[in-house]
C-alpha cells in the first residue's frame, strides 16, 4: 500500500489512487500499465466553467499514454470523471495533469512538443510509439499556446515575401519585421486582398506609422501597402531583384547561345550546363570552378555581358547615398540598353519602372539575408512538418522558427 501510495505521488495523477500497477509485454515491446481508481469525496472543478462542482455526474473508462516509466512505455486505466455542473450540465472535471479529451498526460504532450523543435514529426512519433498525427496537433496545441498572438505594437518596418506550399500551385505570405527577426504574420495567398487582413489587424494609427516596407516586385503587396500606409516607403530588395534578373536574364541568355552553337556540340553542352555555374556568387565557387567560369564567359560574349551586369546591379544596393545610388543606376541602364541583348533590355526597362523603390534601399538599408534566410527555412520546414496538409501547423512552425531577438 505504502509503495502504491509512492508511485501515485510521483505518477501525480491528483484525483486519483493507483489501484494496480504491473509490467507487461506485448510482441516484445514492454509497457507499464497503471489502473488508477477516483478518490472519493474530493472538491472537483467543471472544466467548462472552471467553477467548484462537487457531484459525479458519471464515469467513463479511458486509456491514455503518460510519460515512459524507465525503458516502459506507459498506459493509465482510469475512470473518468464528468461532473454535474450547476451551470453547465455534464462537464468532465477540470485536471491540472490532463486536458478534456487529450490522449496523452500534459507532460508527455509538452515533452513531444519539446522533441518537435529538432526532429521531424514523424521521428517523435515513432520514439514515443504514438500516431503522428496525434504528435503533429500536440505540437500545434503546444505552439499556439507558447506563441499567442503577434505583439504588432512599435513596428516601423517591415518585409514581405511569398513562398510556395504544395510544389508552387498555391502561394502563401509571410510577413516579418526585420529588425527584430520575427514572423509577424502568415496567410494564404499573394495577392493584394490576401494580405489586407494584416493591415486590419494593425489597424489605421499602427500603419500610419510604419515608415517602410520592404518586399519582391509585387504589385499587389506595393497597392495595398501605399492605400494604407501613408508613410511607408516601399522598399525593393536585392535577394529578389537578382533573382529575377537570374531567370529573366542570364538563364533566357544561356539557352539562346545554346541554341547558336547547334554546331558546336561540345561548346553547347557546356553553355547549356553552365547554370549554377552562372547563378553562384563568385565567391561561393568551388576550387576549379573560377577557371571555368572565366573560360566560360571569354568564349561567350552575351553571357560575359549580363554576368558583369549582374554584379554592378547588386552594387547599387551597397550604395547608402541616394544620389549616388542614381548615378550607378543611369550608368547601369545605359549598359544594358547599348548592349543589345534583347532579355537584359527588357528587364532594365522593367525594373526602371521601380526605380523610386530601388533608390529608397539607401534610407533603409536592410540586409535583405533575413528575407533570404527566411525563404531557405521555410523550404527546412516544408520538408520536416509539411505533407500533413495542415497550413496551419506549417504556419506556426515558420513563426516558432523567428519567435524575434531583443
Ligand atoms: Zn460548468
Amino acid at each position: 500500500m505504502a509503495q502504491q501510495q509512492c508511485i501515485s505521488q510521483l505518477g501525480g495523477w491528483e484525483g486519483y489512487d493507483v489501484e494496480s500497477c504491473a509490467i507487461e509485454v506485448h510482441r516484445g515491446v514492454s509497457w507499464c500499465i497503471v489502473h488508477l481508481s477516483v478518490q472519493p469525496d474530493r472538491q472537483r472543478w467543471c472544466s467548462s466553467c472552471l467553477r467548484p462542482c462537487r457531484a459525479i455526474h458519471d464515469l467513463e473508462q479511458r486509456r491514455i499514454r503518460d510519460l515512459p516509466v524507465f525503458e516502459h512505455r506507459t498506459v493509465i486505466i482510469f475512470p473518468r470523471v464528468r461532473v454535474a455542473c450547476p451551470h453547465c450540465g455534464p462537464r468532465v472535471e477540470l485536471l491540472r495533469w490532463l486536458d478534456p479529451y487529450a490522449r496523452v498526460t500534459r507532460r508527455l504532450g509538452e515533452s513531444v512538443a519539446r522533441l518537435c523543435k529538432v526532429a521531424a514529426v514523424l521521428h517523435v512519433a515513432r520514439h514515443y510509439d504514438l500516431n503522428w498525427k496525434t504528435v503533429k496537433e500536440l505540437d500545434k496545441a503546444y505552439l499556439e499556446r507558447e506563441l499567442g498572438p503577434a505583439d504588432l505594437d512599435g513596428i516601423e518596418i517591415i518585409g514581405m515575401d511569398e513562398f510556395a506550399i504544395q510544389k508552387g500551385h498555391r502561394y502563401a505570405t509571410v510577413i516579418v519585421e526585420p529588425t527584430r527577426k520575427r514572423v509577424l504574420w502568415i496567410g494564404r495567398g499573394n495577392g493584394r486582398e490576401d494580405i489586407r487582413p494584416f493591415f486590419e489587424l494593425l489597424g489605421p494609427e499602427r500603419c500610419a506609422r510604419l515608415k517602410a516596407a520592404v518586399m519582391d516586385m509585387n504589385t499587389g503587396y506595393r497597392l495595398e501597402v501605399q492605400a494604407r500606409c501613408p508613410n511607408a516607403a516601399i522598399v525593393f530588395d536585392l535577394f529578389h531583384v537578382v533573382a529575377k534578373y537570374g531567370r529573366e536574364v542570364i538563364d533566357r541568355v544561356r539557352v539562346d547561345r545554346a541554341n547558336e552553337l547547334r554546331s558546336d556540340r561540345p561548346s553547347r553542352r557546356i553553355v547549356k550546363g553552365a547554370r549554377w555555374l552562372l547563378l553562384k556568387n563568385r565567391d561561393s565557387l568551388r576550387p576549379g570552378e573560377d577557371v571555368e567560369l572565366d573560360e566560360l564567359l571569354a568564349a561567350n560574349h552575351s553571357l560575359f555581358v549580363v554576368y558583369v551586369l549582374r554584379d554592378a546591379l547588386k552594387d547599387l544596393w551597397a550604395q547608402r547615398q541616394p544620389e549616388l545610388a542614381a548615378k550607378a543606376w543611369n550608368s547601369w541602364y545605359r549598359k544594358a540598353l547599348r548592349s543589345g541583348i534583347e532579355p537584359l533590355r527588357r528587364f532594365a526597362k522593367a525594373l526602371r519602372l521601380y526605380l523610386p523603390g530601388i533608390l529608397a534601399h539607401c534610407r533603409y538599408p536592410l540586409g535583405t539575408n533575413l528575407i533570404e534566410g527566411i525563404n531557405n527555412k521555410i523550404k527546412v520546414i516544408k520538408r520536416m512538418a509539411y505533407g500533413f496538409r495542415d497550413d496551419a501547423y506549417f504556419f506556426l512552425k515558420i513563426r516558432a522558427a523567428f519567435p524575434g531577438v531583443g
